[in-house]
């Protein structure tokens, strides 16, 4: 029988820019090919919750499309701050991550509070920091990718960043070097790129552990992972790889 590992697609209408719904496209692809079956539910405002949740995937978006998500999601705050403890993996992008983080105000003065899963804030600046990001992970290696935010992020004292910026780019804040943050299973960014077709650790951190949190453990070969598809992972493993050198 097959093993379903459920994902959400978090408002995929109004916050998913640069690329990041290929971070969607990037995990159903990848746990197919070690033989899971991905179940995507996108899920928008007024949307049901769906029933089952094993990963959560979150993308950027526009001041403007984090303004007409927020009511919604804060209906969902407690049940996101809950599945965030329970050690759920969810990788929250750039006006997510801001989002997952205690606020963000705006460039225009507004102010959007966030549901506080990161201990971390944004404030808006009129410079736009826009380019390729490059940045150094004690977990996941060298991560590659495309930032454009305005926002920049302050983490609080004890928060683990993602990854510290050594050249490209200027991650949180410009300022310290920080990039991203991890909070349980949770990891927040600024890259899009997209980020997971670039950065095979990073999706394979949270498919192994969506995959262990619901069936114990991670097996492939028990799931029905067969010599082609281990054969085209590898192949795209290398694909990423080359691309992280350049
Ligand atoms: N609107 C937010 C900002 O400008 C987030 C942008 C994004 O998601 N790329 O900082």
């Amino acid at each position: 029988m097959s093993q379903v590992i459920d994902i959400v697609s978090l408002y995929p209408k109004d916050m998913n820019i640069y690329g990041d719904s290929g971070n969607v496209l990037a995990i159903q692809r990848r746990l197919a090919l070690y033989g899971y079956e991905p179940r995507v539910h996108a899920y928008n405002q007024g949307c049901d919750w769906p029933e089952h949740v094993d990963m959560i995937l979150g993308g950027g978006g526009q001041d403007t499309g984090q303004k007409k998500i927020i009511d919604d999601f804060f209906q969902r705050a407690d049940l996101l701050r809950s599945l965030a403890a329970d050690g759920v993996p969810m990788l929250m992008i750039c006006g997510l991550y801001q989002l997952f983080g205690e606020y963000f105000e705006t460039v225009d003065g507004s102010r959007l509070d966030g549901i506080g899963v990161i201990g971390a804030y944004t404030v808006g600046q009129e410079t736009r920091m826009i380019g390729n990001l490059t940045e150094t992970s004690a977990d996941f290696g060298k991560i590659i990718g495309y930032e454009n935010h305005s926002g920049q992020t302050f983490l609080r004292d004890g928060v683990q960043p993602l990854g510290t910026v050594e050249q490209d780019g200027t991650g949180n804040n410009g300022e310290d070097h920080t990039e991203g943050a991890r909070v349980h299973n949770v990891i927040g960014t600024y890259m899009h790129g997209s980020l997971l077709p670039k950065n095979s650790a990073i999706a394979d951190f949270l498919i192994r552990t969506a995959v262990e949190r619901r069936y114990g453990t991670f097996d492939p070969a028990a799931a029905g992972q067969t010599d082609a598809q281990r054969a085209a992972l590898h192949r795209i493993d290398e694909i990423a790889d080359r691309a992280r050198r350049v």
